[in-house]
């Protein structure tokens, strides 16, 4: 590759990343070769190599291909002064291995970190474990309190009494999290037990090799002779036909022996699309508990635990007030976007050597923060409001003019105003096409009242709040 052409895909990375984000990982790299479907980069440090696979190889990939230039995967050298050592190179593997371990660098290296659990079914290559999810480490609310007491029960061993244990629920809520604590809470109790953990997509990939190398009565028995059988992200096999019958049948035979099943999907089995109804029922027999979206509490939670387990690696981290409240209150998807954030605020302050307050915050994280900005709509503030005042949604949009309206009104335009991107006069045109003078006004004459009216300033308040929630 030129390095005219390495120049503007960089340019095109400033755009997609941001200046902060370029300065400090883009800019850096020296692009050493592309050969073979590999592009190599001088860093200057492992962490940096290793932080910049974790969070901008997608990213460096797609655009060597946009511009034409097949590159499969990233490979990172510490420049030459210093001992040279690969870093994590495929962009695939570094995609995958967990966040924290790599962006924290020094100390949680991979090889040392991760202990994986070996069993006497390791040639079925179950998946490893990752040391980091256990019980101790899963922070317990409201939303998840169910599947974190379910999944504790079936940790202790002993009789089974639900089989199967079904953990469903949206992306990045902890349902592998709380898979391999009750793995690794079974382990101890009992180092003898045969625990197997594997996502459905490893299920069925065994199976198919099993199919084409003619090996199924190994496959058969090795799968009937785990103590402990976990499938996680089931919903994977849905319409895949004979592995949902292979599934089928191995699910029987352990159950008929009265071993431990535990399942995860991203819904509740019922909802899964072409899942063969026989499986369905087999799933819904047992104990079905869902994880809940995370609640503001839940986040707030989740943060505080990683900050404290951060301390070791960041001694002399600072963070300011109300960050994490701003990070809970921001990043409402999912905990793997929270930590995300987290860890790449961690790595941005610690590099720069400054406390993490708001303004470093928002600079960092602009993309993140930007991404999960809920947009409110005018439609809905105007249902809130008229809900909260108990008047029909018309009479708020509608030409009346009685105070018991037009209040209302304006507490709606100037909700508008502040919580989404429309201009007076688009918020004008909803307010059944007033113009945009009037919504000024109203917007102005709320900043007023609020000031001496204590009434109006919690009517707004709590508005807002419920229409951020
Ligand atoms: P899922 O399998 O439901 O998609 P994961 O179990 O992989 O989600 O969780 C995503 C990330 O969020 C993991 O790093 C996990 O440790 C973390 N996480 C999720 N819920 C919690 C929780 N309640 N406490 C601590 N960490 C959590
Ligand atoms: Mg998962």
């Amino acid at each position: 590759m030129t390095d005219d052409k390495w120049g503007q895909l960089r340019q095109r990375l400033l755009k997609t990343v941001g200046q902060n984000n370029f300065t400090t990982w883009i800019e850096p790299l020296e692009l050493d070769q592309v050969n073979a479907g590999v592009a190599t980069f001088h860093v200057p440090t492992n962490f940096m190599g290793n932080y910049v696979s974790q969070n901008f190889a997608d990213l460096i990939l797609h655009e060597f291909n946009m511009s034409g230039e097949s590159v499969q995967r990233l490979a990172f050298k510490v420049a030459a002064n210093s001992p040279t050592r690969p870093v994590q190179p495929t962009a695939a593997e570094a995609l995958e291995a967990p966040a924290v371990a790599q962006a924290y660098g020094a100390g949680a290296q991979q090889s040392e970190g991760m202990g994986f659990v070996k069993s006497p079914l390791e040639e079925l290559q179950a998946a490893p474990l990752d040391p980091r999810f256990t019980f101790d480490s899963f922070v317990v609310g409201k939303p998840n309190e169910l599947a974190h007491a379910a999944a504790r029960r079936v940790g202790e061993g002993g009789p089974v009494t639900f089989n199967p244990l079904v953990l469903y629920g949206g992306v990045g809520l902890g349902k592998t999290h709380l898979m391999h604590a009750i793995a690794w809470e079974l382990k101890e109790r009992n180092p003898e037990l045969n625990v197997l953990y594997l996502s459905a997509e490893q299920f069925m990939y065994r199976f198919v090799q099993a199919l084409r190398e003619r090996k199924m009565m190994d496959f058969k028995h090795l799968f009937r002779s785990v103590d402990v059988l976990m499938v996680d992200d089931v919903q994977f096999i849905a319409g895949k036909d004979s592995t949902q019958e292979e599934f089928f049948h191995t699910f029987n035979a352990l159950v008929d022996q009265n071993k431990q099943i535990i399942i995860s999907a991203d819904r509740a089995p019922g909802e899964i699309k072409d899942l063969e109804d026989r499986v369905k029922s087999r799933l819904q027999c047992g104990l079905v508990v869902d994880l809940h979206p995370t609640d503001y509490e839940l986040r707030l939670g989740i943060l505080q635990t990683k900050v404290q387990q951060n301390r070791k690696n960041y001694p002399d981290l600072k963070i300011a007030d109300g960050v994490l409240e701003l990070l809970a209150h921001r990043i409402s998807t999912n905990v793997r976007v929270l930590e995300g954030a987290l860890t790449r605020l961690f790595a941005f302050a610690s590099l720069v050597g400054r406390e993490i307050d708001m303004d470093l915050t928002q600079d960092c994280l602009a993309d993140v923060l930007r991404a999960s900005e809920r947009k409110i709509t005018v439609e809905e503030i105007q249902r809130k409001v008229s809900e909260y005042y108990n008047i029909r949604m018309s009479d708020i949009i509608g030409p009346k003019r009685l105070r018991s309206y037009a209040r209302p009104r304006q507490v709606a335009m100037y909700l508008c105003k502040q919580l989404t991107s429309r201009s007076l006069p688009e918020i004008g045109r909803r307010f059944g096409g007033r113009d945009h003078t009037t919504v000024m006004h109203g917007v102005k004459r709320i900043e007023e009242l609020k000031l001496i009216d204590g009434q109006i300033a919690e009517d707004v308040e709590m508005l807002r709040r419920a229409l951020e929630a």
